[in-house]
């Protein structure tokens, strides 16, 4: 059996013509297995019901509920009117039933939100997860009505998970366990539709697997069936050189390695989820990029080795970065000093992205978060702290610099005069980390990819 797990977006899942195209798509493999987000906006949406909740606005909170309510319907309605079916109003109303328990929950999670004055992790996971929930068994249904055998499945019977809430953490034993009931479907003669991004905790609550996490969910399904590939549809036809929507010029990377796209989507490429390529890797299985609206673009292919020819490969960016740096007090020695730097990190269970270090000082590139407070008071034990915020991290992927005078070239003449926070360069990895104020971010970005593209 030749199994391909196709994952669609929150682009893709947009409105009633992009559900027919993704109807469309399937129809082309013998074996698909569906990975659905949310339809564009309503994780986002639901994030904002559960924060207005809390914060005292209920009725604000449960309108949006409402309102992610109708524009599901008005979705179903559109699709049934344009792809007319014996079976609509069957179809109609086991969406129409499933909506109102879906949301009527919602509203309920929001009150109890409202009632407690506070989103907890565990229900913001559970209102979150809404959104996949409901699209996942919608579109299963409009399948129907295009006399294709899509059948919903709920993704908190396959994607176990630890409570980690908010960014869960999968159970690679358990899910191997669970993708059977998968293969008897596809056995059957059934497509399996499942919402990506949630999974469920070892007591049975609803967890996330973090921002665009559906993407992992497609891979983690993927590597434990070991499916053919994994293919991530979407809006753009590739992995790009650098985010299309803000670099003029960037194009698509026809072929990637594991390890390269990984170090773009940790380093802000938001095409794809830091972890999607994981599971990939273990089992050998390539990972597709396609465009959902133009599918007969290659796109980009990720496999374990791919031969560079080109000086660099991506230019990759993002922003809400902050820069700590931490200035030994001569009392706190060498190793015992990073040691501890690292420990209040690590205690905070913050991610770095980029360092440098002296023997007396560190500076760490990393996410922003109110945790960095926290963690720049418990440092001034240590030494003198400084925080700079409001920075932009920019990585140059795959960059080969034979030389200084060509790393000059390439980088600095293009940006001068701009005035970088931290610089960091590892030829054995081929990753170039600058650090610059985010309000010049985009544009040092955009010189950088002209000079190297
Ligand atoms: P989906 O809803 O399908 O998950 P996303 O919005 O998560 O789609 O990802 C696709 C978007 O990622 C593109 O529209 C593009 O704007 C953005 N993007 C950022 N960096 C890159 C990149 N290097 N290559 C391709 N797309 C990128
Ligand atoms: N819907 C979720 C999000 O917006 C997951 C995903 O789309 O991948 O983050
Ligand atoms: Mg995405």
């Amino acid at each position: 059996m030749d199994l391909h797990v196709l994952k669609f977006g929150g682009t893709s899942m947009n409105d009633h013509k992009t559900w027919k195209q993704v109807l469309e798509i399937i129809k082309n493999y013998e074996y698909p297995i569906v990975v659905v987000s949310a339809t564009a906006k309503t994780t986002r949406q639901l994030i904002e019901a559960g924060k207005l909740a809390a914060d005292n606005k209920l009725d604000e909170a449960l309108e949006l509920g409402d309102a992610i309510k109708l524009r599901h319907l008005e979705i179903i309605q559109n699709f049934l009117e344009e792809n007319p079916h014996p079976k609509k109003t069957l179809i109609k109303e086991s969406c129409e039933k499933k909506l109102d328990e879906k949301i009527g929950l919602l509203h309920k999670f929001l009150t109890y939100t409202h009632k407690v004055g506070e989103l907890t992790p565990a229900m913001k996971d559970a209102i979150a997860s809404i959104g996949e929930q409901i699209s996942s068994y919608l579109l299963a249904q409009c399948g129907l009505a295009t006399d294709q055998l899509t059948q919903f499945v709920d993704a908190k019977k396959i994607i176990k998970t630890d409570n980690n809430y908010g960014n869960a953490f999968p159970n690679f034993g358990l899910i191997n366990q669970r993708i059977g009931s998968l293969e008897t479907l596809l056995d059957g003669g059934f497509t399996p539709v499942i919402g990506g991004f949630y999974g469920e905790a070892p007591d049975g609550t609803t967890t996330t697997l973090g921002f665009e996490g559906s993407d992992y969910s497609a891979s983690l399904i993927g590597g434990a069936l070991h499916s053919k590939s994994i293919e991530i549809w979407t809006d753009v036809s590739g992995v790009f050189t650098s985010d299309p929507r803000f670099i003029k010029d960037a194009k698509p990377i026809p072929e990637l390695s594991y390890f390269d796209a990984t170090e773009m989507a940790y380093f802000g490429s938001k095409v794809l989820h830091p972890s999607t390529l994981k599971p990939a890797q273990e089992r050998n299985i390539p990972v597709l990029v396609k465009n959902m609206f133009a599918p007969e673009e290659s796109g980009t292919r990720i496999i374990r080795e791919s031969a560079q020819t080109q000086k660099a490969l991506a230019v990759s960016f993002k922003e809400d970065m902050a820069l700590l740096t931490v200035s030994a007090y001569e009392t706190v020695m060498g190793y015992n000093f990073l040691t501890r730097v690292f420990k209040a990190l690590e205690d905070h269970r913050l991610a770095v992205d980029a360092v440098n270090t002296t023997e007396a000082s560190v500076t760490i590139a990393l996410s922003d978060s109110e945790k960095l407070d926290e963690i720049a008071k418990s440092l001034i034990e240590i030494g003198n702290v400084d925080l700079e915020r409001e920075k932009g991290l920019i990585s140059i992927i795959g960059y080969r610099s034979s030389d200084a005078t060509e790393l000059s070239n390439d980088i600095f003449d293009a940006i001068q005069p701009v005035s970088l926070g931290m610089i960091s360069y590892t030829k054995q990895k081929r990753i170039l980390n600058l650090a610059v104020d985010q309000t010049i971010m985009v544009e040092t970005a955009q010189k950088i990819h002209s000079s190297l593209f």
